[in-house]
């Protein structure tokens, strides 16, 4: 198949490129207009593959979409293109509004035109358009989000994310447009961006920073380990169907103290530190986030039994491989942290 990735330079968009070069014979066409977030070097390893191609490109530019949708022709779009930090649609929610919801009615509206114009059926064809589990709100101390449950956003970003959810469905409904939405949990792994809560946590224990943490830190998440978000992506990719939505989560929930007190153990055996200081004696308690959503927690039943998904990954085994990543790719983040124009952000922290 030949797959055009929205959003490829990005942290879960780079862990499904790289895959998919080593372990499918998928033709990749990366198009992602490198914001902040973006970076080329997490693709060093696949940029000269045969099969990969990188176009830089907004998906707000109706044109050029255009231009690159009948050029390339691909089977299917993986849409993972978002601003996709809620720190910053606290602060700056326009460019969430542009991106998250302009551009993907952008690229609905345009892959629709590209299967007409090249008389291609809308059969063989599918936009997954990858979401989150924020849209659903937060949960009480009980209870999980399935595919039915209300939409129920509390922030900028997850309010952005709920609209072009709802365009999706829409393409599909009206115009049979072969849309699938997908809404997982918190991912985490190589290559995430070091504003986001795991990433930064290790950054800042290498340089002896405060660990800040939001509230209480009882704030409980399902945390997924990319690649397991990855397979389940392809598997939707395959033998997922039209007009439907997939939840996807691996049923790791923990709050953020504990994810934060477990980077701190690890460490100290990785890194241990001098005069018998612990890592967590850096933990720092900060005031909450507003509309900071309580808990989420996924119910997958619905991958699991339609598509035969399993995570392979537990939480113990994941961040164990995480750490070891950003211990053995401190160049990777450095640099990031380096970026004059980067350095103001990564005082957020988030989830
Ligand atoms: P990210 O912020 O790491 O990467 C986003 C990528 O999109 C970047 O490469 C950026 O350059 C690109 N991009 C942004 N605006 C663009 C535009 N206008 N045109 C073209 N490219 C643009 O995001 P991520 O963490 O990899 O998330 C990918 C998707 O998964 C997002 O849609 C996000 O909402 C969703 N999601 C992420 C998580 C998570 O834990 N990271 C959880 C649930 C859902």
């Amino acid at each position: 198949m030949k797959l055009l990735i929205t959003g490829g330079c990005g942290f879960i968009g780079s862990n499904f490129i790289i895959d998919q070069i080593k372990f499918s014979k998928n033709e990749i066409i990366n198009y992602d207009n490198i914001t902040y977030a973006g970076n080329k070097a997490n693709l060093k390893i696949v940029e000269k593959n045969s099969r990969y191609t990188f176009i830089k490109g907004d998906i707000c530019d109706n044109n050029l979409v255009k231009k690159t949708l009948l050029k390339t022709e691909p089977d299917a779009i993986i849409h993972f293109a978002a601003e996709s930090h809620v720190d910053r649609s606290i602060n700056e929610p326009n460019s969430f509004i542009k991106t998250n919801i302009y551009g993907t009615a952008i690229l609905l509206e345009e892959s629709m035109k590209y299967l007409k114009l090249k008389n291609k059926s809308f059969d063989s064809f599918r936009f997954i358009h990858v979401s989150t589990d924020e849209v659903f709100g937060s949960l009480g101390k009980k209870g999980f989000f399935k595919e039915t449950s209300h939409y129920n956003p509390s922030s900028p970003y997850s309010a952005t994310k709920a609209s072009s959810d709802h365009l999706a469905r829409a393409w599909f409904k009206t115009y049979k447009f072969p849309t699938i939405v997908t809404n997982c949990s918190n991912n985490y792994g190589p290559y995430q961006f070091p504003e986001k809560l795991i990433p930064l946590t290790i950054a800042n224990c290498f340089d002896e920073k405060e660990l800040p943490v939001y509230g209480k830190g009882d704030n409980v998440r399902d945390w997924l380990y990319v690649y397991d978000h990855c397979k389940a992506l392809e598997l939707i990719l395959l033998f997922g169907k039209a007009g439907e939505s997939y939840n996807i989560g691996s049923n790791n929930e923990i709050s953020n103290i504990e994810i934060i007190n477990t980077i701190c153990k690890i460490m100290d055996s990785l890194r241990p530190l001098k005069r018998s200081k612990k890592y967590r004696d850096l933990i720092k308690f900060v005031p909450d986030r507003p509309g900071h959503d309580y808990r989420y927690a996924i119910d997958s039943t619905k991958i699991k039994d339609e598509l035969g998904w399993k995570p392979q990954e537990n939480f113990k085994t994941g961040i164990v491989k995480t750490i070891n990543w950003y211990i053995k790719n401190e160049i990777w983040w450095r640099k990031i942290q380096n970026n004059k124009y980067n350095q103001e952000r990564l005082g957020l922290i988030n989830d």
